[in-house]
């Protein structure tokens, strides 16, 4: 297959520069897999670098890292793809060796690469991923469906870290897409009750089964999941969880907050941190094709690579309409 030599892509070069490039189509190292882009979806911590950088990455850098496409080349010792099929990709590159790693956290990597923040990222034409972290797709799976590969396997991690939700009380505060998808796992997994708090009427109406909750509940959940980066709804889980209750904190919160350590000393409450995902790519693959879960309808608006800046309008101050948004390729 003959390749182009240079592709678009969208680059971030300063705090809200997010501009288009042209840039070299990336070659595949002997592991690797180029991978022609056809959907990439926007993440709300796509959204977190744009505004402040709050990974470090360097700069400039392509952003994104929820893709799906076509494998358009292969490394000479990857043998499991050839060039035409429908993958998907999981953005995190253990790196297999650190003690992490060998204590099986490869998700929690000492040196973990990252597309979209130490690596070429899905904002372009064309990306290479390391072939281990590459998943086919079935052809029944759009590729808008497919970039939520990554997005829903964290949302898995969440409800693992939440331990046993069988019979159990959620509340889950946050109505962005991975608020929306861990209140839609939670009932998957047997939750007994999820409630969901949120701003938008729009978002919240998109959860079917849980139940919107306009003032918060106190001291009755058994977990709290903060979906949302926002001090306010840190307190909101904290004072929604009973006696043993457990927090699991998804959202990044940059700046520190005080923790009231008495009641969760009288409590016996826990407090349990939720990053990346340990292997839940084969799970969240079953979930994407999950007719009751019905993820697809997650994807509010395809957008063309062309008219990114929509896109990320739409992401960023449509709350009232969008949810999840993909840039789709031609
Ligand atoms: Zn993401
Ligand atoms: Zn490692």
């Amino acid at each position: 297959m003959n390749l182009p030599i240079t592709m678009k892509a969208l680059q971030l070069q300063g705090i809200n520069q997010l501009v288009p490039v042209t840039l070299p189509v990336p070659i595949p190292k002997a592991d690797e897999v180029l991978i022609r882009t056809m959907a990439t979806t926007i993440c709300t911590s796509d959204l977190h670098d744009i505004k402040s950088n709050p990974f470090g990455i360097k700069l400039p850098g392509v952003l994104g890292h929820e893709g799906a496409g076509i494998v358009v080349r292969c490394g000479a010792a990857v043998k499991q793809f050839s060039e035409g099929m429908h993958v998907a990709v999981h953005p995190v590159v253990p790196c297999g060796y650190c003690v992490e790693c060998q204590r099986g956290f490869g998700h929690l990597c000492l040196n973990m690469g990252h597309l979209g923040i130490d690596r070429g990222g899905t904002f372009a034409e064309y990306f290479v991923q390391r072939s281990d972290r590459v998943k086919a797709l079935p052809d029944h799976i759009s590729f808008p469906l497919g970039a939520l590969l990554e997005p829903v396997a964290n949302c898995l991690q969440a409800i693992s870290r939440a331990g046993d939700i069988k019979g159990k009380v959620v509340f889950v505060v946050g109505d962005g897409p991975f608020g929306n998808i861990i209140a839609r796992l939670a009932l998957r997994a047997g939750a007994a009750r999820v409630m969901v708090a949120g701003k938008e009427p729009f978002r919240l109406g998109m959860i079917p089964g849980a139940e919107v909750v306009d003032s918060n509940p106190v001291a009755s959940v058994d977990v709290a999941i903060l979906a949302v980066s926002a001090a306010d709804a840190f307190y909101s889980c904290m004072a929604a969880l009973r006696k043993r209750g457990r927090l699991v904190v998804f959202s990044l919160l940059k700046d520190a907050v005080p923790v009231d350590l008495f009641d969760l000393h009288i409590s016996e409450l826990e407090i349990v941190g939720c990053c990346n995902d340990e292997d839940k790519i084969e799970e969240s693959l079953a979930c994407l094709q999950d007719p009751v879960l019905n993820l697809s309808e997650l994807i509010t608006h395809r957008v063309p690579f062309e008219n990114w800046e929509e896109a990320f309008y739409l992401a960023r101050d449509r709350h009232d309409k969008a949810l999840k948004v993909a840039i789709t390729f031609n």
